[in-house]
């Protein structure tokens, strides 16, 4: 479904991405780990269009979307929630969701959208005339991921969704990312927190300041010796 072929990135002068590659299956959740700084949000702001890769290409369904606009690649599919959350925080909640549907004209396929996303968040409809801004931390992370939602994506890139979260509503995010997935939105996860993103993941890539050094299936990727003493605290 997406195939990010041998891309090179820069910020100025510095190099932040070194011919990356990396695809994503429909159905998969697929995670990318790293440290700090390794070039993650890079990663993922590359594939949404708001960062052209110098070098490389990026395709969706085939259509190769390296130099297309970030409102272009919304409008094929992918939705992007970014770090730290960045909802409007001078409107309200349902203003945030409806935003999330900004490119899209069916009104009925709307309704029914945030319909679900209520259901899926009922925080989010009993606060739903709320200012986003007077939201908790895992409040404004579930607005974030119900406004990508509205979107009605097929492929949802989620950077650093636990950040800053209290343990239990971790758990809850991830079991939400789950649901997201199983009920058919193909999903490309960055955590910090290896371990949980290792659990729910299908896939995993591991990359080390801005090289992909190791793949391979979830399940082995947990098991392997150098990346449970760096990524899983030994
Ligand atoms: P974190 O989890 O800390 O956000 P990350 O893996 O997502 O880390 P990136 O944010 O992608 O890392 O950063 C990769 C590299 O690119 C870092 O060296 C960073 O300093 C650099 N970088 C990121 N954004 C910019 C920018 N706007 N201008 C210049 N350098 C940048």
């Amino acid at each position: 479904m997406l195939k990010v072929n041998r891309i090179d990135v820069y910020y100025g002068a510095i190099q932040a991405l070194f011919s990356v590659s990396l695809e994503v299956q429909k159905g998969e959740i697929v995670t990318l780990i790293g440290a700090n700084g390794a070039g993650k949000s890079t990663l993922l702001r590359t594939i949404s269009g708001l960062i052209r890769p110098r070098t490389g290409s990026i395709h969706f369904e085939d259509i190769d979307i390296t130099k297309k606009s970030p409102m272009e690649i919304v409008k094929l599919g992918i939705s992007h929630v970014p770090e730290g959350r960045r909802v409007f925080p001078e409107m309200t909640v349902l203003e945030n969701l409806e935003l999330g549907a900004y490119l899209r004209k069916d009104k009925q396929g709307i309704k029914e959208d945030l319909k679900k996303v209520f259901e899926r968040f009922p925080r989010l409809y009993e606060r739903k005339n709320q200012l986003a801004g007077t939201l908790s931390g895992g409040e404004q992370q579930m607005l974030a991921i119900g406004r990508a939602l509205m979107s009605r994506p097929k492929l949802l890139l989620l950077d650093e969704p636990s950040m800053g979260l209290a343990p239990i509503l971790v758990t809850e995010i991830f079991k939400i990312i789950k649901e997201i997935n199983s009920q058919g939105t193909t999903i490309l996860l960055i955590e910090q927190n290896a371990h949980m993103a290792l659990s729910i993941a299908d896939r995993a890539y591991v990359i080390e300041t801005g090289k992909i050094v190791l793949s391979g299936e979830a399940k082995e990727i947990a098991a392997n010796p150098e990346v449970k003493k760096a990524y899983l605290g030994g």
